[in-house]
């Protein structure tokens, strides 16, 4: 708004500022009043003198004024004192007096005109009451828009603050994610984008790239005699001292535990890698201070080239890995480049001992089931619970391989465990549905019967699964006998207590099957597939199984043969009573949705021909 129209604005307000002046008002009046009563009395004496003309038309201003400046009671007011103006004369008229004619029609004539600004005065305070509404409205929303205003700035500042709270929390999970926090170095996940990133540069360029996978050597003997936290302080030293010689090109990375590894991108030969490797040796090896003490830190390397080793950075990582592990073979401090031909042999039972560790954990363990059938009418008996591990690192590992190595370092107690779990879990789902009524084997290691808590164990799964237990079969080998013949008899007993049946496994290949079976309660003895094996191909073999079947049948023990792979084996076996049959012929192990369709097709109880 400019000054003009402000000035504008507040002279109107004034003027048209209603009521409550009194005074003014009351001095108003009584100077018309007074001009009133002046020109009255004045009349008497000289009724045409040019005074008293002037304090009428004083008089008419001032009633005038009255009027418009306070409305209705100004109009009022005004038209009272033109009454009794007009009362006056109406009496002096009365005398005789020739003027008061003139000047009665002069008081009307000023009361009409009185009347008629009243009425505009009034329309006019209306029109301008809403202007003022409409001032007061705009300037409300006025205000209103300021304080929004000023809001939005307040919001866009908080904005902002979070905005660089987003920021650095973006920043930390990045390093929570990508940096190692001991190390201070890219983890795991990181050197394996560079890893990609590098080798799609290689395949582009045609440049090879080393990769050098690194462990200590007595990372693990800190660990344990020093503790932890002097184990931490190794890796973030050693951690240093690589970041100091590692050259500015190549990628340090801490992947775990005490292992790192580095990428060599500069197109260095086997001698220059070595004499690289040699360098960062040597300053590892010089005594570094951990707590108290002064420790030598050896270290072995692993190297592998990409391109010329193997042109997937998969395999790269497992390259790298073997060499190091043949490094750490051939004593401390040392360097490997990696050999193809040394690859599969180097799967020791070391490094398969380190991976069965983390199957369970890592879900690579699964089972499978073989199908059992009975000889004589072909009916489906049951199946046998058989594991499998799917390792991530070494593919599908035979459970003769790694059973053996979980039973060696006692972890077959916690995978028969979970063996035994799971199948109850699986068979129970069956038992409910009445699709399943037949037999449920399960294998039992020699170490996990033996375990002091065995019974019980097997008779808590059983109450936390409610399987069945006269569906179930456990089977024993008899290596798991040595020399504690009275505990495997208890361990027996106490199972067939349960309901559970036990069945000799694997017979004929110990020394004193026989022996066994006349000592220990079994329910079915398990023909080993070896003589299965020889079923027609040497003739005392044939006699071997046919005498075993008859003298077992005379001890009242049911046989299975197992392995059974062709149709001549299965006739001289039907033809020699063998009770039950297992084998490739038959079925191999099978998983859960092919278990599922088997017992759809032909129940137990519908009989299963094949
Ligand atoms: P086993 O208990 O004697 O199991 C029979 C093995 O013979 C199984 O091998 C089975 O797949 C295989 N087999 C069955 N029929 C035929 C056939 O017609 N031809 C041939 N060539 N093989 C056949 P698998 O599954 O590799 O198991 C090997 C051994 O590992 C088992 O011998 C057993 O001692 C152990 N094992 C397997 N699963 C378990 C388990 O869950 N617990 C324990 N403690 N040991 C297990
Ligand atoms: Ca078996
Ligand atoms: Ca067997």
């Amino acid at each position: 708004m400019n000054r003009k129209h402000k000035l504008r604005a507040t002279f109107a307000d004034r003027l048209m500022k209603s009521v409550n002046h009194r005074r003014t008002a009351l001095a108003m009046s009584l100077a018309a009043a007074l001009f009133l009563f002046i020109s009255v009395i004045g009349a008497f004496y000289d009724p045409t003198s040019l005074f008293l003309g002037l304090l009428l038309q004083l008089q008419m201003i001032i009633t005038i004024y009255l009027t418009l400046r306070y409305y209705f009671y100004g109009y009022i007011l005004a038209v009272s004192l033109n009454l009794i103006g007009l009362a006056f004369i109406v009496r002096q008229y009365d005398a005789g007096a020739g003027y008061a004619e003139f000047q009665g029609l002069f008081y009307v004539d000023i009361m009409i005109a009185l009347s008629i600004i009243a009425l505009y005065a009034l329309r006019n305070q209306k029109n301008f009451k809403e202007v003022l509404r409409q001032k007061e409205q705009v300037s409300k929303a006025y205000y209103q828009a300021a304080v929004s205003e000023e809001k939005l700035y307040q919001k866009n500042k908080q904005l902002e603050q979070s905005n660089q709270i987003i920021e650095r929390d973006r920043k930390q999970i990045y390093e929570l994610a990508y940096i190692d926090p001991l190390s201070g170095l890219p983890n795991r996940r990181k050197f394996q984008q560079f890893l990609k990133t590098a080798s799609v540069n290689a395949l582009r360029d045609g440049q090879p790239f080393s990769l050098v996978f690194m462990d200590f050597d007595n990372f693990k003997q800190v660990n344990d005699t020093m503790g932890h936290h002097t184990g931490d302080e190794l890796i973030r030293k050693a951690a240093q001292y690589l970041k100091e010689w590692a050259h500015p090109a190549d990628v340090l990375a801490h992947i775990g535990g005490d292992e790192f590894t580095l990428m060599i991108l500069r197109p260095l030969e086997r001698p220059a890698i070595a004499a690289y490797l040699g360098k960062m040796t040597e300053k590892l090896n010089q005594p570094m201070v951990l707590g108290d003490k002064k420790v030598v830190v050896t270290a072995c390397f692993g190297v592998t080239t990409f391109l010329k080793d193997t042109g997937s950075t998969v395999d790269l990582l497992k390259f790298a890995d073997t060499a190091m592990y043949q490094a750490k073979a051939g004593g401390k401090n040392r360097i490997c480049f990696f050999e193809k031909s040394l690859f599969n042999e180097l799967i020791t039972d070391a490094r398969l001992e380190q991976e069965l560790r983390k199957a369970l954990i890592n879900q690579e363990l699964f089972l499978v089931f073989q199908p059992q059938y009975f000889v004589p009418d072909g009916r489906l008996r049951g199946f046998e619970t058989l594991i499998r591990w799917q390792s991530s690192e070494f593919g599908l590992v035979s459970p003769a391989r790694f059973i053996p190595i979980a039973e060696h370092n006692g972890q077959i107690v916690e995978i028969g465990k979970w063996i035994m779990r799971e199948t109850f879990r699986t068979f129970k789902l069956y038992q409910d549905q009445h699709l399943f009524s037949g037999k449920l084997a399960v294998n039992v290691s020699a170490v996990q019967a033996m375990a002091p808590d065995f019974v019980t164990t097997v008779r808590d799964l059983l109450r936390e699964s409610g399987f069945d237990p006269t569906q179930l079969e456990f089977e024993i080998t008899e290596t798991a006998f040595d020399a504690r013949l009275e505990r495997v008899r208890h361990v027996i007993s106490e199972l067939r207590s349960m309901g559970a049946s036990v069945a000799l496994d694997d017979f004929g290949t110990g020394y004193s099957s026989l022996n066994y079976l006349q000592k220990l309660p079994f329910d079915l003895v398990k023909i080993d597939k070896a003589f299965i094996d020889k079923i027609h191909t040497d003739l005392k073999s044939n006699q071997f199984v046919s005498t075993i079947i008859s003298m077992l049948h005379q001890m009242n023990l049911p046989v299975l043969a197992e392995g059974v792979e062709t149709g001549e084996q299965n006739a001289f076996l039907d033809l020699n009573h063998c009770d039950i049959i297992q084998g490739y012929l038959y079925g191999r192990p099978m998983r859960m949705k092919e278990v599922d369709t088997l017992l759809r097709k032909g129940s137990p109880e519908t009989g299963h021909q094949q």
